[in-house]
């Protein structure tokens, strides 16, 4: 699932790990403004997550497929799209430094905050 590269700044050289994609039990979203990643974890998102279930006729992983099978077929909640969901837990979350966080938001050098960076080889994979 997702993965951790190493990478460098080709402003400040300035050299840091990103992170790239979520996880079984989390999304992996990113501050426009400073690049951070941030972890968030479906049970935050509590009915959102749900809805989002209802409204998929996929599970999302493999691994949810009986969960999916659950909510699809005995909880009575409204369904939402795949494209709601996503805007939903955008504007449900924001960074510590008060930006929006945004799913495709590129990553940024944490020293100086340049979109100019250069990514390596892959350090770790996780779930
Ligand atoms: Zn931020
Ligand atoms: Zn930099």
């Amino acid at each position: 699932m997702g993965s951790r590269v190493s990478a460098r700044c080709l402003d400040c050289d300035h050299r840091f790990t990103v992170t790239h994609g979520g996880g079984f039990f989390f999304h992996q979203l990113r501050c426009v403004r400073c690049g951070r990643a941030k972890d968030v974890g479906f049970d935050e998102l509590g009915d959102l997550h749900t809805r989002y279930l209802k409204g998929s006729d996929r599970p999302y992983t493999v691994a949810f497929a009986g969960e999916h099978q659950y909510v699809r077929e005995h909880l009575d909640i409204e369904p939402i799209s795949a494209e709601e969901y996503f805007a939903a837990v955008e504007a449900a979350v924001k960074c510590d430094c008060g930006g929006a966080l945004s799913f495709d938001a590129p990553p940024r050098c944490p020293n100086c905050g340049s979109l100019q960076i250069e990514e390596g080889d892959s350090i770790a994979c996780y779930d």
